[in-house]
């Protein structure tokens, strides 16, 4: 029996991951679980699956769900230190990184420094302190499991190979719901419109991430820290279907590219057994019936975030921390409607743009370039809104 714990159960990524758990019943157990806040279906989650612990950002929905499932043997924490607590039960095989966001970086390497390996979804943490999360795995001799559908596929690929047989990587990119829209017509996109992803079906900030292509951006990054490869060997092809993941070429120009149908569930089994794999019941893949696959550029003038994202991956130090922390206040702020969807880009560049450099040497270095962009990009934010 795994023991597993789910960072991050209540969203897309936890509810994908608690399906084939409820599916393989004699393979895994739910050792603990946290979420912001708690709702109904988390409640009936505790009531099935009887974790050891539950920990709620929210203390007023951590102290409702405790009051509810007094007659529970399962704990009921609080804040972002029981959210901690849960990241570093010592007694599990597996910690599934799946909070949105910054929020994740404390917990995920929590679990690292106590020795647990991790699966990786919430990418943004590896953006802001990549080196830092790979520098405490490598010391224990761990080896993080990307859940990213890309990473995954690279993860897969290079399974065997070595190293120094890399002459790059390719990230495929779906290109999202905007892919053909003119700049123009970007700027007045709608918050249904830019929600609307057409391959995959994923939490509101990564799929307006998908929108912009920020994703991709935050990818590639995600990419040098979990393959340990510079900027010039990542690549980036537009691929709409999504039925290629992504691929490696090695020097002697041979191309291994892993493929399948747009489903998380895949990658997520794929962390949960490795390093072995267990069969899933869903559709085979029907190249036949696809018939077609297309692949094009990314356009860098129509989503200027990505070039902007290779720009801080090349800068280093701060930056990165500074263009993730931009980028979530940016999203917010979009999503909750107080700026255009063309402004995101804007409050972004600006931010990155007034940021000197550091080094980014320990996680309060990281955490300071991240509470700094918050604020200098809520500034922007309401200079817009006030415009
Ligand atoms: P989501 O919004 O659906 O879920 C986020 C989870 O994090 C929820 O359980 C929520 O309660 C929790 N959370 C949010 N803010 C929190 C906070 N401040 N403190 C503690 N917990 C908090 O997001 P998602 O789509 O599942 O994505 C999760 C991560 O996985 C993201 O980093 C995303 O980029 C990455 N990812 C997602 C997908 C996908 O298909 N959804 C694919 C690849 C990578
Ligand atoms: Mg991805």
């Amino acid at each position: 029996m795994k023991q597993i714990v789910i960072l991050g159960a209540t969203g897309s990524i936890g509810t994908n991951t608690l399906d084939i758990i409820n599916r393989f019943p004699d393979r895994f157990q739910i050792l603990g679980l946290t979420a912001k806040s708690s709702d109904d279906k988390l409640e009936a989650i505790v009531r099935r699956l009887k974790p050891r612990v539950v920990a709620l950002a929210d203390p007023k929905s951590a102290a409702a769900l405790a009051r509810r499932i007094r007659t529970l043997n399962t704990e009921v924490l609080v804040g972002e230190e029981g959210i901690k607590q849960v990241a570093c039960l010592s007694e599990a095989d597996l910690v599934i990184s799946a909070i949105v966001g910054a929020a994740g970086l404390i917990p995920t390497l929590s679990a690292i420094k106590t020795g647990t390996t991790v699966a990786l979804a919430n990418k943004e943490p590896m953006v802001m302190a990549g080196e830092i999360i790979q520098g405490e795995a490598k010391k224990r001799g761990l080896t993080i499991l990307p859940i990213d559908s890309e990473h995954s596929a690279i993860f897969q690929v290079l399974n065997g190979e070595r190293h120094i047989d890399i002459k790059r990587i390719v990230l495929t990119a779906s290109g999202g719901p905007l892919l053909k829209l003119s700049k123009e017509m970007q700027q007045k996109v709608t918050k249904e419109e830019a929600l609307n992803h057409p391959n995959w079906k994923m939490g509101p900030k990564i799929s307006i991430d998908s929108a912009t292509l920020m994703n991709k951006g935050l990818e590639i990054i995600e990419a040098k820290w979990l393959f340990d490869l510079p900027p010039e060997k990542i690549d980036v092809v537009i691929h709409p279907q999504s039925i290629i993941h992504s691929m490696v070429e090695f020097v002697d120009r041979s191309v291994v590219a892993q493929m399948g149908l747009p489903d998380m569930i895949v990658p997520i089994s794929y962390v949960l057994n490795y390093p072995e794999r267990t069969a899933l019941d869903l559709p085979s893949l029907d190249l036949a019936a696809i018939g077609t696959l297309n692949f094009a550029a990314p356009d860098f003038t129509r989503f200027p975030l990505l070039s902007l994202a290779y720009e801080v991956l090349k800068a280093g130090g701060t930056l990165p921390s500074v263009l993730n922390a931009a980028n979530e206040v940016a999203v917010a702020a979009f999503l909750n409607e107080r700026i255009a969807f063309g402004e995101i880009e804007n409050v972004i560049r600006k931010t990155v743009d007034a940021h000197l450099p550091q080094k980014a040497q320990s996680i309060d270095d990281v955490m300071a370039a991240d509470a700094w962009a918050r604020s200098a990009g809520e500034q922007t934010i309401a200079q817009i809104g006030s415009c």
